[in-house]
């Protein structure tokens, strides 16, 4: 937490830096928290927190209560405790047979989506003398992982014999909660409840039950249950386009760099690999060092834009591994003036969701796919 924290952009060897606004973060989970009344908060920060940095922003997260964490793979859940996270932590992933034992070592809940994987864990903890805890993963229509919904009173009569698994839960995932045509979400939601039937027609006390990934939360306050497991929202982006706004969010992740050449260039003079930029008239070029090699997309060629002292200038040529170059027409910039790439700048801001249409892709893929290349810079942390 204080490696980063509050330390300037230019103590960096590198002035390149995923900005990661901790201030904001709070206030996403606080608007959550009062949108989701008694649901328990599972926060989702699987891919490095969505780009921002797993460990920090699990012990930010931690110390705002955070009902549970959920990670998509066991490495990541490993890499929570070792770094002394306490909060209950759920994988999502589908696990292999050979992760049993880590899993239970780590004190990690498993998703068992079908009866040969319920009845190997089971025999695994018996083995080890240990419980092991367990959400049991019902498809109800995104056939990712899961039992069919129709057959998941199969899972849940075994759930009840196996004497060394505790099911702390019962959960689905939405493949349509973030768009205006809510009824496959809906359905979804129904063939959940129809497959949840089965514990008040046996007089058995239902697992907490969960389905709500940020669509939900934003859009479907029928399908909070339990307990919710929003990732992008925590982060302040919307998932979608569609996606109503009922909740007011932060972003939390800016990009900033610096100016670290510039040159006067004359009409006609092609830049960057593959020369598809030329100038069209004599003008000024600035080069930042930043690039697809960081996870900055080389869709953004030609495309994408930043601002420099609060205006926007384009992207000239291909962005390149390590850096790109930007057309600034004849206004100054200098080197060593900051270069906001995702962010505000003034009066003026450049999205998440700007830089995903540019690059032709979701706001997802853009968070994730900054690397650890580029520095975390933690601010606003109390
Ligand atoms: C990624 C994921 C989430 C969170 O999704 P967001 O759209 O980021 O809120 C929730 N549940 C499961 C199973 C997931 O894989």
């Amino acid at each position: 937490m204080t490696q980063y924290t509050d330390l300037a952009l230019e103590q960096f060897a590198r002035p390149t830096a995923v900005e990661v606004d901790l201030g904001n973060l709070t206030h996403n989970f606080n608007a959550i928290r009062a949108k989701i009344g008694t649901a328990k908060l599972m926060a989702t920060i699987k891919a490095n927190a969505y780009g921002h940095g797993l460990i920090p922003v699990a012990h930010h997260l931690e110390r705002l209560g955070a009902d549970y964490f959920c990670v998509a793979l066991i490495e990541e859940g490993i890499e929570l405790r070792k770094a002394g996270i306490t909060t209950p932590i759920l994988i999502f992933g589908g696990l292999t047979m050979a992760q049993i034992p880590l899993y239970l070592e780590y004190d990690l809940a498993i998703t068992a989506p079908s009866l040969e994987k319920l009845a190997h864990i089971n025999n695994v903890a018996q083995e080890m003398g240990t419980i092991a805890k367990v959400h049991l993963n019902i498809d109800t229509g995104m056939a990712r992982i899961g039992i069919r919904w129709q057959n998941a009173h199969k899972l849940f009569a075994l759930a009840q014999t196996c004497s060394h698994v505790r099911i702390e839960g019962v959960y689905s995932h939405f493949a349509n909660s973030d768009v205006s045509d809510l009824s496959s979400a809906y359905e979804q939601l129904e063939n959940f409840k129809r497959a949840l039937a089965f514990f008040q027609d046996n007089n058995l006390k239902t697992p907490m039950r969960h389905i709500a990934n940020s669509g939900g939360v934003l859009q479907m306050p029928d399908a909070y249950l339990d307990a919710v497991r929003p990732g992008i929202a925590l982060f302040g982006i919307y998932p979608a386009d569609e996606c109503v706004q009922s909740i007011p969010l932060k972003p939390v992740m800016a990009l900033r760099s610096h100016v670290v050449y510039f040159k006067v260039i004359a009409a006609g003079t092609p830049v960057s690999y593959g020369h598809t930029w030329t100038a069209p008239q004599q003008t000024r070029i600035v080069t930042l060092p930043v690039g697809y090699g960081d996870g900055y997309p080389r869709a953004l060629s030609n495309k994408g834009e930043v601002l420099i002292r609060g205006k926007r200038y384009q992207i000239a040529g291909r962005v390149c591994m390590d850096q790109v170059m930007i057309d600034i027409g004849w206004d100054e910039a200098y080197n060593g003036d900051t270069v906001t790439l995702i962010g505000e700048d003034g009066e003026n801001q450049i999205t998440i969701e700007e830089l995903s249409e540019w690059a032709n892709t979701n706001p997802y893929e853009i968070l994730t796919t900054f690397n650890t290349r580029i520095p975390r810079l933690y601010i606003h942390a109390d």
